[in-house]
């Protein structure tokens, strides 16, 4: 099963994608996490990245490009699926991302999209930030990366409606009806799950190294 999770931040990208991974005992590639990694590392790439992290900025394709490469390899190795949390975020990188998947042999077999309105988004990312004082979730940042979401997204919800990938659902229930919701209408696609043999652990922690210079 090779997932792509769409959808605004807050909106549980994590939480149902980390659902999603266990249910299909799959690895979860969730590219912010892995750049803020690096920042915390201080590694060559964290040291580049940060500074569009903190704004709320995307980050280069090229750099995104270089990590979802990395990522994919590490997940053919580990069995083949993949819950990808991050990329797209831009059309640019819907389609190269999908050149460098069918590449691979490994495009997505669902996009999984969230649906949230703004105003829940804020209270709940506004929630998060006095949790976990992640430096882009203040009032200032979010509203600029709802706003990128926006602007990107209807385009690439529209690519994976076209191909009959797209699994939409509203967002703003409790998780557990969400992931019952998801979890249902991704039991009934076609491409099964990769057989327990197949899987094995991975370690994605080294994802990224390579990829600033
Ligand atoms: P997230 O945790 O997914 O909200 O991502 C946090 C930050 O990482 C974003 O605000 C961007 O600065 C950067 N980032 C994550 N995914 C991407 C991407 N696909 N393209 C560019 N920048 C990204």
């Amino acid at each position: 099963m090779r997932i792509v999770m769409i959808g605004p931040p807050g909106a549980g990208k994590g939480t149902q994608g980390a659902l999603i991974a266990e249910h299909f005992g799959i690895p979860r590639i969730v590219v912010g996490d892995l750049l803020r990694d690096h920042i915390a590392r201080r590694t060559d790439l964290g040291r580049v990245v940060e500074g569009y992290l903190g704004r709320g900025e995307l980050v280069p394709d090229e750099l995104m490009l270089c990590i979802v490469r990395q990522a994919l390899i590490a997940a053919r190795a580990a069995g083949g699926g993949y819950v990808f949390d991050g990329v797209p975020r831009t059309m640019p990188q819907a389609r190269a991302a999908y050149t460098i998947a069918a590449e691979l042999g490994m495009t997505a077999n669902a996009a999984v999209h969230l649906r949230a309105d703004d105003k829940e988004l804020m209270r709940r990312l506004l929630g998060r930030a006095a949790l976990e004082h992640r430096p882009d979730d203040t009032d200032k940042v979010i509203r600029h990366r709802l706003e990128l979401y926006q602007k990107a997204a209807q385009p690439i919800i529209a690519w994976y409606a076209q191909r009959g990938l797209l699994v939409s659902v509203d967002a703003m229930r409790q998780a557990g009806e969400v992931a019952r919701e998801i979890l249902a209408a991704l039991e009934l696609l076609p491409a099964p799950a990769s057989p327990a043999s197949m899987r094995h652990p991975v370690d994605l922690s080294g994802l990224g190294a390579g990829c600033a210079s």
